[in-house]
Formats: C-alpha cells, structure tokens, sequence
C-alpha cells in the first residue's frame, strides 16, 4: 500500500490506474479506524481493482473547535490497518492540500430540507463541510465507487442527494453498521468512554430493538417519548430520537404512510457524542 500526502502524487498514481481502465473504490474517512471503515474497505477490494482510503479529519464539518481537537489521530495504526484489509492507496493530506487558499472549494446545492432536523440543528455547519469535503475528495480520486457508512445515515442521504443534483460520476454505496458484540455502534469516539459509560452505552441499541420492535402497535409519538426516557434513565444524555423517512429524512407521523422509516438518535454519555440509527420498516433503498 502507497501513503501519499499530495495531491498530485495521487492524481499521478490514479491516472495510470484510469489509462488501464481499472476501477477505483473510495472510502473517505477521518482516521482512528476500526472494524466498522474496515467493512467499507472490503466491500470495496471485493467490487473494485484498486481502492483508495483517505484519511482527513475535515476542519469544516466541526462546529467545535473542542471536538475537532479531540479527535483521536494515530496514521501509522490507520495505515497498517488498511494495508491488512488490502487497501492500495491511502491519502492522508494536509489542510492545505485539500483546501489551497487559490481553489474555491464552496459546493453551491441547497441540502438545508435535509438538515433542519436530527443532526443539523445541533451542529450547525457540519453538514455543509462534510459536503464540501466529498465533493472535494471525489473530484480529486474520481472513483467509480464510494463507500459509506449506515452509521451517519444522514450524512449518506445527503451525500447521494449531492451525486444526484450535482450529476457527479459516482455510485454511493451505502454499508451496514458494524456492532461491538454489546450492540454499541463502533465508532473512533468509543476510545474516549470512561468504563462507566462504555458499560452503559450499549441501552442505545437496544432502545433501537425496542422501538422496531414496537412501531406498529405504538404511536410515532409514544416511541419517541419512550426512547427518550429509556436512553436517559440509563444514564446518557439524549440529544435527539426521530423518526423519519428514510429517503426524505421528514418526519414520520403515520408508518403506513412511508415505505422506509429510520430512528436515528444522538446522545451525550459523559464528554462523548454518540449516533446511531435502525431501520424500523422497508429498507435502505438508494
Ligand atoms: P468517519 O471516519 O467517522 O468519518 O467515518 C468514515 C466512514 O465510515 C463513514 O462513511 C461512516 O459512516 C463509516 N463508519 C463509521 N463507523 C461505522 C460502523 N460502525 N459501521 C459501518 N460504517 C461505519
């Protein structure tokens, strides 16, 4: 596996690549990487001849400085991840490289319909940046695939908003959430649970269980309260329950009306931000 910093070195590794008409899979990421990138990374080594990951953690998409200096950095642990799962190529820029102050890197596409509920009123900005760093990132690798997460199941839905609107070259696919074996969502902000709330954190998967469980006997309403209560009572802080249109990202009211619908919840356990989501009903159709 070759680690480039530039982004010319990149387009001059891809662009042989692309003369021999290989196919190029891509999975951005922001590095701290587990099980849960590694299954993008599969997916991609088993659907493409080359795939490229990059690792960038995207200074616009935080809407607090203190997150964004948190955020857990090791590369050389990245790296030797990727190259065990087969991973040909890892991108690791600079700010710099991604934003150059000569290069307007401003994506002009109204998403606000898709940000005025779950995530975006509770990290404003975040959305925009993490569109304007895709865009940036697909124009420079061009792939033919990109691979997400389930995990941000609103970032996705914007993200194959953009391809669409914006007519780019690229097929989303979209990969399911990767578990610890208590049911807690893997994610790189995990390594900064104290014990106490890493013990108790697993309640938001099965508070998801419960709500399939109960979405069509129970009121929209009464399984939104619930949750709340039961993610609360456990000990985290609950930021939000909502269920929505898996497409539409609208509020559900009446289930039947919808043919995917999708709890998504993020809430606080100690310092650390937690998301996750379940499909409730139908499935992810993109
Ligand atoms: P991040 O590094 O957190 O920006 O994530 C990079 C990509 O990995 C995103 O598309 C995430 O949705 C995906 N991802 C993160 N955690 C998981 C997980 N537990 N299972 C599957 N995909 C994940």
């Amino acid at each position: 596996m070759r680690i480039l910093k530039r982004v010319t070195s990149l387009q001059r590794h891809l662009s042989t690549i692309k003369e021999e008409s290989l196919t190029i899979g891509f999975i951005p990421t922001m590095g701290a990487l587990h099980e849960g990138h590694m299954s993008l990374v599969q997916q991609s080594v088993k659907e493409n001849d080359i795939t490229v990951a990059s690792v960038f953690v995207n200074p616009t998409q935080f809407n607090q400085k203190d997150d964004l200096d948190k955020y857990p950095r090791d590369l050389a642990k990245d790296a030797k991840l990727l190259k065990k799962n087969g991973c040909d190529y890892l991108f690791a820029p600079l700010p710099s490289q991604i934003y150059p102050p000569d290069l307007n890197t401003n994506v002009y596409i109204d998403i606000v319909h898709l940000t005025d509920l779950m995530e975006g009123p509770n990290r404003p900005g975040h959305f925009e940046g993490v569109v304007q760093v895709v865009k940036r990132l697909i124009d420079i690798v061009e792939p033919d695939k990109l691979y997400m997460g389930q995990k941000d199941f609103q970032q996705f839905t914007i993200i194959q908003y953009v391809i669409k609107g914006l007519e780019l070259d690229v097929q989303l696919r979209v990969c399911p959430i990767i578990r610890e074996d208590d049911g807690l969502a893997m994610s790189s902000r995990n390594v900064r649970l104290t014990e106490k709330h890493r013990e108790i954190s697993p309640i938001i998967y099965k508070t998801l269980l419960w709500a399939k469980d109960n979405i069509l006997t129970e009121s929209i309403t009464t399984i939104e309260t619930k949750a709340v209560a039961m993610l609360n009572e456990a000990g985290l802080k609950t930021e939000y329950f909502t269920i929505v249109d898996g497409r539409t990202l609208d509020k559900v009211t009446n289930v039947e009306q919808h043919q995917t619908v999708v709890a998504c919840t993020a809430a606080w356990a100690g310092e650390v931000r937690l998301i996750d989501n379940m499909v409730l009903k139908g499935e992810i159709n993109i």
